[in-house]
């Protein structure tokens, strides 16, 4: 074998590997991509956590509202009461996020 044949073998060899890697980085960098955007949703909510905050009324008329619905992402959604027996009692859940919660006035 040539010395030019011997080196191209080895450049193949070495080509080989990297090509070999691709597939497992590949995969890799798009978990790192997923990682990043949730990440960037979290930061996101973060940064409307305030105004959320200052716009939540934890009750509307009748009706008490949901904190997590509404400062994760600003809705506003009910809490309605759960059933004891055949009798409001004082637990209530949100239909949204399933957040229950007890409250007594
Ligand atoms: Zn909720």
């Amino acid at each position: 074998m040539s010395p030019e044949e011997k080196l191209h073998e080895l450049a193949t060899r070495i080509a080989d590997r990297h090509l070999d890697r691709m597939g497992a980085l590949e995969r890799e960098k798009r978990e790192v991509e997923a990682q990043l955007a949730q990440i960037q949703s979290y930061l996101d909510a973060a940064k409307l956590a305030n105004d959320h905050l200052a716009d939540y009324k934890a009750r509307v008329g009748e009706k008490y509202r949901c904190p997590r619905c509404a400062i994760d992402r600003g809705n506003k959604v009910a809490l309605n009461p759960i059933l004891s027996g055949d009798k409001i009692g004082n637990r209530f859940r949100c239909k949204e996020c399933q957040l229950e919660i007890e409250l007594r006035s």
